[in-house]
């Protein structure tokens, strides 16, 4: 019996290879494979073995793929198909197999290729106790699991002198992974308001809606949110790695520490924003994980793919279900999200060159389904910065590092109080910790009945106040956070206004 794993979303189910040798017609069966892939997957072990100079047994091979329902792609099953062949047939030792995992496609001359997914295999070899033959290519990214031994092999016949005693495997060790390099904050000029609120969301965790003219810099502060956040935690980050091993996109293992961040096209489908496909893939949501995800000119999406934002936003996970399979990927990214403010860009610029009428400018917000702005805690206006703010002698911004310091002190109080940031505060955590005052519950009534706040928004406002309190280390939420927070409600005062 020879081990190997499947691939399910990020989850790396045990899968067992069992070989039987009979008498009859020489002829071989895969079961538990689908059809095509046990074609291709039975002529390259052929000729593989046949390669390294042993024998392709002349009998009716049946190999079993168990447990047989789950989903498998075939490739990665081609190495412990040959082992399972060799040793059925006697041309290596059984006994040392059950000690290992392996996995690889075989070319056929019996090289080695790499295959997708191996992280999320090797963290779950990692805790069966045993060791990890893998492709040369693949040892860097199954290495990064730790806790477990992982071997590294060019070629079949290579995988079976270690096996016999011959020659050991090399070892893949754990890379040290680079240093992020993310843009920075003081290259950013001007724009007070904006570097506070960014400041904000990630402090807290709080989803962000730029509205601004174009070349306002809304793209120029969202790829610096990344550079805001403190470093991922190995956990997380070993979670990150696992999405990129199984994206199809290729997990570089020098950079696994740093926090993604992703900017899909508006002109993206829905299911490679959220994923899908057969097998399931993850999506941009999920390739954001513990990350940022910049969705620019919002309107212009396509509203379906929006709509299914929605519950990854509230829960932090998508499940993609396709052909009667379903496939669970971890989404908890944080959204900033950028936008015009009407269709020509200029609605609201001191220029007046905004001919846009109202109804148009009416319509081109409304495309933005009310739900999923309620969604969004942070809503604001990036104005055009001015001249003598870009001269190049203009004084620098507060750095990342600078900033960083504070996000960091502000997320201990969190996690020191709730376990977890203000934005994933549930409403019952958010009466317990976000406790006004009565000069703070006044406003947010007078708030409440002005701007037309729905419960959800009202709940979103004492959670970032709640965060403006904990940057300013302060144990209780006053009348000044509060109206910070409210400040940051762009949308609804401007749907109060028009109502
Ligand atoms: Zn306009």
């Amino acid at each position: 019996m020879v081990h190997s794993r499947a691939r399910v979303g990020v989850a790396a189910p045990p899968v067992c290879v069992e070989v039987h040798l009979s008498g009859g017609l020489p002829a071989t069966h895969i079961v538990g494979l689908p059809e095509a892939a046990v074609r291709e997957s039975r002529d390259r072990v052929r000729a593989a073995i046949l390669c390294a100079n042993f024998d392709y047994p002349a009998r009716r091979i049946t190999i079993n793929l168990a447990p047989a329902d789950l989903p498998k792609d075939g490739s990665r099953f081609d190495l412990p198909i040959a082992l399972g062949i060799l040793a059925a047939s006697g041309q290596i030792d059984a006994a040392v197999l059950p000690e290992y995992e392996f996995f690889g496609e075989l070319g056929l001359a019996g090289e080695l290729r790499a295959v997708d997914g191996i992280l999320p295999a090797a963290l779950a070899a990692s805790n069966s106790g045993r060791k990890l033959i893998v492709p040369a290519d693949n040892g860097a990214e199954a290495a990064l699991a730790g806790g477990l031994q992982v071997f590294t092999a060019e070629s079949l016949l290579e995988v079976c002198a270690a096996l016999c005693g011959n020659r050991p495997l090399a070892t893949a060790e754990k890379v040290i992974s680079e240093r992020s390099m993310s843009p920075d904050m003081a290259d950013v000029r001007g724009q007070a308001n904006a570097r506070r609120a960014l400041e904000v969301a990630a402090a807290g965790g709080h989803h962000l809606l730029m509205t601004g003219p174009p070349g306002s810099g809304k793209t120029l502060l969202a790829t610096r949110l990344v550079g805001l956040l403190p470093d991922a935690s190995e956990s997380e980050a070993l979670q990150v790695a696992a999405i990129a091993s199984v994206s199809g996109h290729g997990l570089n293992p020098a950079q696994w520490r740093q926090r993604p961040y992703r900017s899909p096209h508006h002109t993206a489908s829905a299911v490679a924003l959220v994923g899908g496909g057969s097998p399931p893939r993850p999506g941009e949501i999920s390739l954001a994980h513990h990350g940022v995800l910049f969705l620019d000119e919002l309107p212009e999406w396509n509203r379906h793919a929006l709509e299914v934002l929605r519950e990854p936003l509230e829960s932090g996970v998508v499940t993609i279900s396709r052909a009667g399979r379903s496939a669970e990927f971890p989404a908890a990214f944080q959204l900033v999200a950028a936008m015009n403010p009407c269709p020509c860009g200029w609605a609201g610029d001191p220029s007046g060159r905004c001919l846009c009428g109202r109804e148009t400018v009416r319509r081109y917000r409304a495309r933005i389904s009310g739900p999923l702005l309620d969604r969004i805690d942070l809503h604001i206006d990036i104005p055009r910065v001015s001249a003598p703010e870009l001269r190049s002698d203009a004084p620098a911004g507060e750095s990342s590092d600078s900033i960083r310091a504070r996000v960091e002190r502000a997320r201990l109080h969190q996690h020191a109080r709730a376990g977890k940031l203000n934005a994933v505060l549930s409403q019952s955590e958010t009466l317990r910790d976000c406790r006004l005052d009565i000069e703070g519950q006044n406003l947010l009534e007078r708030a409440v009945e002005c701007l037309q706040l729905s419960a959800r928004s009202m709940y979103r406002v004492m959670r970032v106040a709640r965060t403006i309190a904990d940057l300013a280390g302060e144990p209780n939420i006053r009348t000044m956070h509060l109206s910070e927070a409210l400040s940051y409600r762009r949308f609804d005062r401007q749907q109060a206004g028009e109502a």
